[in-house]
């Protein structure tokens, strides 16, 4: 199976006939080739995308609209076909790839076509000076998206869905890992009828295709999701250029449980922003705190339910962790385990290889919970990015926000309490993007989305993406 670049509506091999092995994560074998693309493809990319921009920018937002929601309906009815995909390119369970991944993927593209229609500028009239002010809204021409492997087509599809609404045209670069359903969106974008060059999607390595796009000096804005330290890189790149930035990164995002809270509906919900997607997604929560009146009741509950997650091949019914998505994050996953344990943290489930019968070569790990002894290790301070929590009690309120909030990060925060005012006092103390209160990822797709400190820069979401793929032009007219 060999994956191709998108570029100008067509499939093409990429230029040095270079190519790069794809691994599926449930048996551990090559699957496929993708191109290792490099500079000369994002090149020719760029012209495509440039060369469509004049006129997809001038489209009308119904048009734009009609496209994008058409896109949305093709995702949906080949949803078996791209779940499977996703499924066998990532390790996750199908039950989430066709239930979450690809549903959410069609509905980025729904809501941004339908989000552009109702997507306004301001005027403001200069009262006392005879003039009126308006505010253009304008795309910014040539844009790069670059995303992660862990929600492949959703969050590469989160950024893809706005640019191109806003009236932009795309270079896109999803993860080397996991190929396989940003390829398909090609052939769904033709049927939907998107103008050749609006979308193009160029597959190879971050430090090559993908530092390609940041360091373009004509693709005007970067929008980048995926770990802190490529985004510092991307940063220093695009910056000296004065590109617009987006960039959502990693996080160790707290879940601070009070006693009273609703406790059945907080130890499920604890269970799944635990280890959904084995614990892959940034939003999990990975550091527990439970006030210490109901410590001892959580810790064994928690552990309880956690042993009984089947761990499984993704494709076989009714399994809640998959295969993790390579064999070196496997590997990186379960060193952590390891420093975990040097640092005095006590490992009270989970941590170890599991085989699958007939894909004994397949990553898959035991969802770990780790007791430790200090918010200050190193488990409870990096992130793992995999099924690993780290849990300790807390006494005071003042206590459990300070150590929520003494990482580098700020992405998430999950708080479960029946207190009001206590909601409020932490919620505006949290240094987070995104507080949950008694729930866990619940999305509303119009609200700002992001994180503060090494989380990231900007907001996605809503019009917030359609202003961060637009620039502002103020327009003055005097009447007088
Ligand atoms: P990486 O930072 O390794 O990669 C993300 C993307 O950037 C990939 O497409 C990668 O390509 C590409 N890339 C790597 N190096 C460069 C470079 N020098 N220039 C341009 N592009 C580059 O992250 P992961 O894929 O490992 O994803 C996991 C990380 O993503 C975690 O830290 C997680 O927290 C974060 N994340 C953040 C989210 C948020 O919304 N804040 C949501 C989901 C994940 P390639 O894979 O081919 O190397």
């Amino acid at each position: 199976m060999k994956v191709q670049n998108y570029i100008n509506g067509q499939y093409v091999d990429p230029i040095n006939d270079e190519w790069i092995d794809n691994y599926c994560p449930a048996n551990g074998e090559v699957y496929g080739q993708i191109p290792n693309s490099s500079q000369d493809d994002v090149e020719v990319a760029y012209i495509a995308a440039k060369s469509a921009f004049l006129s997809w920018s001038q489209t009308t937002f119904e048009e734009r609209s009609r496209i994008l929601i058409k896109i949305s309906e093709l995702l949906e009815s080949n949803l078996d076909r791209f779940a499977e995909a996703e499924t066998k390119d990532n390790g996750k369970p199908l039950s989430l790839s066709r239930s979450v991944d690809i549903p959410r993927a069609a509905q980025n593209f729904r809501f941004f076509g339908n989000a552009i229609t109702q997507f306004a500028s301001e005027s403001h009239e200069s009262v006392g000076q005879h003039a009126i002010n308006y505010t253009l809204r304008q795309p910014l021409g040539v844009v790069g998206c670059i995303s992660p492997w862990n929600l492949p087509l959703y969050l590469f599809t989160w950024k893809i869905a706005p640019a191109i609404a806003a009236g932009n045209c795309v270079v896109a670069k999803p993860s080397e890992v996991t190929p396989m359903t940003a390829y398909l969106l090609g052939e769904i974008c033709n049927e939907a009828g998107l103008p050749q060059g609006v979308l193009n999607i160029v597959h190879g390595l971050g430090t090559t295709a993908g530092q390609a796009i940041v360091a373009h000096p004509d693709i005007k804005a970067i929008s980048f999701t995926g770990g802190t330290a490529t985004g510092a890189h991307i940063a220093k790149v695009a910056a000296p250029m004065f590109k617009k930035l987006s960039l959502e990164l990693g996080g160790k995002n707290p879940n601070i449980i009070f006693a009273d809270c609703d406790y059945d509906d907080m130890l499920s919900t604890t269970v799944r922003s635990s280890f959904a997607n084995q614990g892959q997604i940034c939003l999990c929560g990975s550091r527990i705190f439970v006030e210490s009146t109901i410590y001892d009741k959580f810790k064994s509950d928690f552990v309880q339910k956690v042993k009984q997650l089947k761990v499984g091949h993704p494709s076989e019914q009714g399994i809640q962790i998959g295969a993790l998505v390579s064999k070196s994050h496997l590997e990186k996953v379960m060193s952590y385990i390891k420093t975990g344990i040097e640092e005095n943290g006590k490992l009270l489930c989970g941590g170890n290889t599991v085989e699958i019968k007939g894909y004994e070569n397949g990553y898959y790990l035991e969802p770990a919970v780790i007791e430790v002894p200090s918010d200050e290790c190193r488990v409870n301070q990096e992130e793992i990015f995999g099924p690993v929590v780290t849990i300790m009690p807390f006494n005071t309120e003042e206590e459990v926000l300070k150590m929520a909030n003494k990482v580098k990060y700020g992405l998430s925060a999950t708080l479960w309490t029946n207190d009001i005012k206590r909601t409020l006092r932490i919620s505006s103390k949290l240094q987070a993007g995104i507080v949950w209160v008694n729930t866990w990822m619940m999305r509303d797709l119009r609200t700002p989305f992001g994180g503060v400190k090494a989380s990231g820069v900007g907001r996605e979401g809503g019009f917030e993406a359609l202003r961060f793929f637009t620039e502002a032009k103020n327009v003055c007219i005097k009447y007088d």
